[in-house]
């Protein structure tokens, strides 16, 4: 079915921060938009310098930073309150001897304290990594592990269930910093900033110098920790400025956990750096207190997920109704593929259609965005951000792009290919931690591979078509299956394991797992629940949600499980045909 276009008016086209896109596109370069950020004094680029120390030493230093909603009320923090609470976390690193360029892990929920951690980290010159709050213990240990943890902070109840079973399986983490009292082996992070000083001149961090440390998930081997330098807070600006609409005096809400790269890159860094205010919800998804949140807090750019979408549709458009969102000027989506429904649904209901863009963990910052100035086809990811070179690449007989002596050629318009960017945008991931190998593939010649399949059209319009590999994506969160399937192997009953992305009407995918049980072991519905127990206790929120028994799982002549042909049979299609299993909308 065709959609039809969402034109965009003479005045709403005038009133956006990129009111001329085309020009734009041909004018700009990325060195005279690092003229947009002031640089620490005396040399250097922080991003804590960029989101907090600006705007509390200028005009903004009164305004909110963060309005923090919980169940025990409102915490309202100041740029000048964020001056202080980062540079005693900073102090505090300092007197625990942590150097720069180590890593900070946070496992910790929507509060203060996750974005007191994050900037704290990054103001001392130390990197930091983020953790979601809902992975168990055996991704929380691989994380750790792989990013040479030296510092956690996490709450006590969390440390417990997650940390302290896998603690001694990390031996270089020489601290751990909990909220409340301490259990053993932690120590109070309050007691610990009360012996420090509130003063701490920001580390002057070299443009290069690592920042971010993000883990991210492939078709196979651990997940990978992508590397991101302080450079990247150029593009958070400027992607912010541009596809988010954001300026100092919005009211903005990012729905987007801070576990993962979104809630990072604009749940923390960008909108600071605009001086806007950030609205922090520590609850989890609920309809009326969603639309209660835009209405009260009078946000003004919202940016949210597909899942999160849909499920307010679920609920229909009467619920919206009921709720003043008179202050809402832009809305846009992020992480997975936004049915064309739901654009449409935004103008109706919300009153804004919602604006599709995309981006990945490795890519940093967003690249391919639906301008508000620029009219929308719905079901279209967009057009290229300004700086950014993108483009469709042909694909070789493995469904990934066609390199021949390091050479690529570009599809034709409507030609499904792999999606690539050419290097040179500030907040490209600049390595895998530990894995120089697997970051060189993901490379050929000047262009980054992202792994997704797309085509753009003959008016440059960017559609996305599903993954070049097995990755799932559930909720918007990325999810690899070979973790999952290394998880359950250590099950005494299991003997393979296949895990693919079962489609889903809300969540896009569901983990599903197809398991081979060893002799002497029966299938049950008994031993499916224990299985499905056990996966939730050492993954978390990654585990699957359904099991199936299959002593014949399918496999490659090297053996390996073939997951495309169990998705091939869970859809009930030809075996043959696992082409049409790239479409997933
Ligand atoms: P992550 O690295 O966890 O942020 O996941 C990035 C992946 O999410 C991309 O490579 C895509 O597969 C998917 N994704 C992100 N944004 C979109 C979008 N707007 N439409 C479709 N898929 C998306």
């Amino acid at each position: 079915m065709g959609w039809d276009l969402i034109t965009k008016t003479p005045a709403q086209r005038a009133a956006a921060n990129l009111s001329d896109y085309p020009r734009m596109r041909e004018t700009f370069d990325w060195a005279q938009a690092r003229t947009r950020l002031s640089g620490v004094p005396g040399g250097g680029l922080n991003i804590a310098y960029e989101a907090v120390d600006r705007h509390a030493t200028g005009p903004r230093g009164d305004a909110t930073a963060l309005r923090c909603l919980s169940a025990t009320g409102t915490t309202d923090v100041t740029y000048q309150d964020l001056l202080r609470l980062t540079s005693r976390f900073a102090s505090l690193l300092d007197t625990l001897g942590v150097r720069p360029g180590e890593r900070v892990f946070s496992l910790l929920g929507r509060g203060v304290e996750l974005y007191v951690t994050a900037l704290g980290t990054l103001r001392h010159g130390s990197v930091y990594s983020p953790l979601f709050a809902a992975f168990g213990p055996d991704p929380v240990r691989e994380r750790i592990a792989r990013g040479d943890g030296a510092v956690l902070v996490t709450t006590p109840e969390l440390y417990e269930r997650k940390v302290a079973p896998v603690r001694e399986q990390l031996p270089g983490m020489r601290h751990v910093l909990v909220l409340g009292d301490p259990p053993p082996g932690t120590v109070s992070l309050a007691d610990e900033l009360a012996r420090c000083p509130d003063r701490f001149d920001v580390a002057p961090t070299r443009a290069r110098d690592m920042a971010l440390l993000h883990f991210t998930s492939g078709t196979t081997g651990a997940p990978k920790g992508a590397v991101h330098v302080h450079e990247a807070v150029v593009a958070h600006h400027v992607t912010a400025a541009w596809a988010l609409d954001l300026r100092p005096d919005d009211v903005f809400w990012c729905t987007a956990d801070p576990g993962w790269v979104t809630g990072t890159s604009y749940g923390i860094i960008a909108p600071l750096t605009h001086g806007a205010t950030v609205v922090v919800d520590a609850a989890e998804f609920d309809a009326k207190r969603w639309y209660a949140n835009l209405a009260d807090q009078h946000v003004s750019v919202w940016y949210t997920a597909p899942t999160a979408l849909r499920m307010l549709m679920r609920h229909g458009a009467d619920l919206a109704d009921q709720y003043d969102l008179s202050a809402l000027r832009h809305i846009a989506s992020v992480g997975e593929p936004l049915n064309p429904e739901a654009v449409v649904w935004g103008a109706q209901a919300l009153g804004h259609p919602i604006h599709d863009n995309w981006w990945q963990t490795e890519t940093g910052a967003i690249m391919i965005s639906n301008f508000p100035a620029v009219d929308i086809r719905p079901g279209a990811m967009g057009l290229p951000m300004p700086g950014v070179d993108v483009a469709v690449l042909r694909r070789g007989d493995d469904g990934r792009a066609r390199v021949e002596g390091g050479e690529v050629t570009v599809a034709a318009a409507d030609e499904v290919g792999e999606l690539a960017v050419r290097r040179g945008w500030p907040s490209m991931f600049r390595g895998y931690l530990h894995d120089d190998e697997r970051y060189a593939r993901c490379f050929a010649g000047a262009w980054y591979l992202t792994g997704d399949l797309a085509r753009s059209d003959r008016d440059g319009y960017y559609w996305f078509v599903g993954r070049a590999d097995d990755v799932i994506k559930s909720a918007g969160h990325l999810i690899g299956p070979f973790e999952v399937e290394s998880a359950l192997m250590a099950h005494p009953a299991v003997a393979e394991v296949g895990v693919i992305g079962k489609p889903d009407p809300v969540a896009g995918e569901l983990v599903k797992a197809f398991v081979t049980l060893k002799p002497g072991h029966e299938a049950s519905d008994e031993l499916r629940l224990d299985l499905l127990a056990f996966g939730r206790r050492n993954l978390g929120g990654v585990a699957p949600k359904e099991i199936s028994f299959d002593q014949h799982l399918p496999h490659t002549r090297s053996g390996k499980v073939m997951r495309r042909l169990l998705r091939a049979r869970e859809l009930g299609l030809d075996e043959g045909d696992t082409s049409t299993l790239e479409a997933p909308v």
